[in-house]
Formats: C-alpha cells, structure tokens, sequence
C-alpha cells in the first residue's frame, strides 16, 4: 500500500458511501469519493456491502422475501459499520 490514503479520507468516503450510492452528490465530491474506493480496498469492500444492503432494502419492496442468509450477512455488515463509527 502507497501512504497516500489518509484516514480522514476513509472516514469521509465511509459516511458519504450512501450518498455516493444514490447518486446525490455534486460531480465534484462524486469524482473524489470514486478516486479513494478505486485505491482503497478497505473502503471498496464496505461500499460492496453496502451496495448489498441496498438492493436488499430494494428487493424488501417486492413481494418475495430476501434469503434468510443474505439478511442475517446484511445486520452483521451493519453491526460492523456502526461499532466503526463509533470509534
Ligand atoms: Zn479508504
């Protein structure tokens, strides 16, 4: 790993993964929370789970429910995420 990735970067990139997600950041913060998860593998990996979390919530609209696995992967994920946040 380069030392190039700073912390504040991370938890930036971390808060913002939802926001990045749904499409509503200004093109400016969008290139630069995209910049940080193409070299970011820690980062990278919790915006996946958290695209996982999303088309769970999604697929939960729909009639069929989600697979008992995927949603016991999905609170685990969050779980993670907030003991995180709380450091
Ligand atoms: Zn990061």
């Amino acid at each position: 790993m380069s030392g190039d990735v700073s912390e504040a970067d991370c938890s930036e990139a971390l808060h913002r993964v939802f926001e990045y997600l749904d499409g509503e950041m200004a093109t400016e913060d969008h290139d630069k929370i995209a910049a940080h998860l193409a070299h970011c593998v820690e980062c990278l990996r919790q915006y996946d789970m958290d695209t996982m979390v999303k088309a769970l919530v999604k697929r939960s609209c729909q009639p069929e429910p989600a697979p008992a696995r995927l949603r016991m992967m999905v609170v685990q994920s969050i779980t993670s995420v907030e003991i995180r946040y709380q450091d």
